[in-house]
C-alpha cells in the first residue's frame, strides 16, 4: 500500500509525504556502543519518500546484503516550512510524534565508512523507514520526555527516553533548517538509543510510545 502520514485512528493526515531528516549519534549510550566519536555538531543525513513504509505492516528487509540493523527513534512530523528558524520558531512547525525504524545495513554502513562513502546505500534504501502512527503535538506534556520502546520477540530490545538525547528536538529542528529547508510533510528522526542489533526474517516486533500506542508487526 502506498505510504501516506496517518494519525492513530487510521486516518490520513491532510500532508504531503516528503523526506526524511535523520541525525546520527544523538544518544551518548549508542555512541559508545558502536565506538563511534562524539560529534561536535550533529551528523545528518537524508531518506527519500521511496524509504517511507507502514509500519503496521511487515517489515521487508534486504536479505543478502548482511546484517539489518533496528534504529528505533521519536519521529517528529512538520506541518509548515522552516527555513534557517530559530529554536523559539520551530514549535509551531510540529504537527505531531511517532516512531521510526531507522533500518541499517551495518556491514554496508561498516564498509563505506571504511571508504570514506555516504552512506545511503546503507540506511536510504526503498522501505528502510518504516513510520507508525503519529499523535498531535498537544497529546505529548513534554517533548522531552517521551519514552519509547522495541520488543524483539517479547524481549525489550531499545529502550529511550527523549530526556537523553544529546541535542532537543527544538535546537535539533533549527540546526537542521539552517541547510535544509524543512516542508510540511516531512519527517525527522531524532536518533537512536543504544540497543541496536540484527533483525532476521519472522521476528516479531512490539514498538511501544509513552503509553500512547503499541504496534505489533514482524519482519518479512
Ligand atoms: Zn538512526
Amino acid at each position: 500500500m502506498t505510504y501516506r502520514h496517518r494519525d492513530l485512528n487510521g486516518r490520513v493526515i491532510d500532508l504531503p509525504v516528503g523526506k526524511v531528516v535523520c541525525v546520527g549519534r544523538n544518544y551518548l549510550l549508542h555512541i559508545q556502543e558502536l565506538n563511534n566519536a562524539l560529534p561536535d555538531k550533529p551528523l545528518l543525513f537524508i531518506k527519500p519518500s521511496t524509504s517511507l513504509a507502514t509500519l503496521s505492516e511487515p517489515v521487508e528487509i534486504p536479505l543478502d546484503l548482511g546484517a539489518c540493523h533496528n534504529e528505533i527513534e521519536l519521529a517528529v512530523l512538520i506541518s509548515s516550512p522552516l527555513k534557517k528558524a530559530s529554536e523559539q520558531q520551530v514549535s509551531d512547525a510540529i504537527w505531531g510524534y511517532g516512531l521510526a525504524l531507522d533500518l541499517t545495513l551495518r556491514d554496508v554502513q561498516d564498509e563505506l565508512k571504511r571508504l570514506g562513502q555516504p552512506w545511503e546505500r546503507a540506511k536510504a534504501f526503498d522501505g528502510s523507514c518504516p513510520l507508525s502512527p503519529f499523535v498531535l503535538k498537544s497529546d505529548i506534556a513534554d517533548q522531552q520526555n517521551v519514552s519509547f520502546s522495541l520488543k524483539v520477540n517479547g524481549q525489550e530490545r531499545q529502550q529511550g527516553n527523549s530526556q537523553d538525547m544529546l541535542m532537543s528536538i527544538n535546537a535539533l529542528l533549527s540546526e537542521i533548517s539552517q541547510t535544509f529547508t524543512l516542508l510540511p510533510g516531512d519527517v525527522v528522526l531524532t536518533g537512536t538509543p543504544k540497543g541496536v542489533g540484527p533483525l532476521f526474517v519472522k521476528d516479531r516486533l512490539d514498538i511501544e510510545l509513552n503509553s500512547l500506542f503499541t504496534i505489533t508487526t514482524e519482519v518479512k
